[in-house]
């Protein structure tokens, strides 16, 4: 099968990491072409380093008086850290504000630019209804699919380049329960990446985001019960989820080499197999 171009296109820079990096991981490992685009600097969303400083009796000066761009830049360098550690070779930043309130059509121009540019595949971006339509992530997949119809419209005679459709989308951050009321009329996740493999790989790149507190027991906590939800939803360790935007063709009815090896009976043995936490920190 021929390589693919894989765009991970996320609003803050730890979405890309939380949501699918065991998944970029393994598709750089694969020998796929791998970006992520961090659209927001995210700043704001996870100040916990900056603003928890704040808070205490005897603050590090130097911490309190960082200026915009050097809290701009540790959340920069923490994602390339991740970055690296999961194999991904290249990250775009846009830089943009994480203060979004609205549909921005600059923005959404600038989104149509960067994947007219890089014609990815596959597209990894967030399920466009996170519990409010107003919520961060989905204001930013609403502006992401925007893009993505402007793209898919361009015409040589007007815009000096042809029209590009991306193969298919995985979305992410879809629960693999309901939660609330918004979620009564309930998608679900139809894709489960098994990502027990680079478990130790998605640790390490979480412990980079130490700046919003991901790292250490955070991330053990979460890739535990988040991703070994999705895990034992998957019926490994640990699983990233997604929901597929376009319908699937096959010659064939489908069935998967997960799907033929699962065994009902021991799966909840070898569901826990693997701790997080006996994993090296570092
Ligand atoms: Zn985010």
């Amino acid at each position: 099968m021929r390589k693919l171009k894989i765009m991970a296109l996320y609003a803050h820079p730890a979405d890309p990491v939380t949501d699918c990096g065991g998944t970029l991981a393994l598709h750089a490992a694969n020998g796929d072409d791998v970006v992520i685009v961090a659209i927001t600097h995210g700043a704001r969303l996870h100040p916990n380093m900056f603003s928890e400083e704040w808070r205490k009796a005897n603050p590090d000066k130097a911490r309190m008086g960082a200026s915009r761009e050097e809290v701009i830049k540790v959340k920069h360098d923490e994602l390339l850290r991740a970055a690296e550690i999961l194999g991904v070779k290249r990250v775009i930043f846009l830089g943009e504000d994480d203060n979004k309130v609205t549909v921005e059509p600059e923005l959404v121009h600038r989104i149509a630019q960067i994947i007219a540019e890089e014609q990815p595949d596959i597209l990894l971006t967030d399920y466009p209804f996170d519990q409010t339509h107003t919520e961060c992530h989905s204001l930013m997949t609403t502006m992401i699919f925007a893009a993505l119809n402007e793209v898919g419209m361009y015409l040589e005679n007007l815009d000096g380049k042809g029209q590009y459709h991306v193969k298919q989308i995985f979305m992410t951050k879809l629960p693999t329960t309901a939660r609330g009321a918004f979620w009564s009329i309930q998608p679900r996740n139809d894709v489960y990446i098994d990502i027990t493999p680079v478990i130790g790989l998605k640790k390490k790149a979480m412990n980079c985001f130490k700046s919003q507190a991901y790292n250490g027991d955070f991330a053990n906590k979460f890739l535990e019960s988040h991703d070994g939800d999705r895990g034992r939803s998957a019926g490994v360790n640990f699983a990233e989820a997604f929901v597929r935007k376009g319908n699937e063709t096959h010659a064939l009815l489908p069935l998967t080499d997960y799907a033929l090896g699962f065994d009902n009976l021991t799966s909840h043995r070898s569901y826990s197999t693997v701790c997080v936490r006996d994993l090296p920190e570092e």
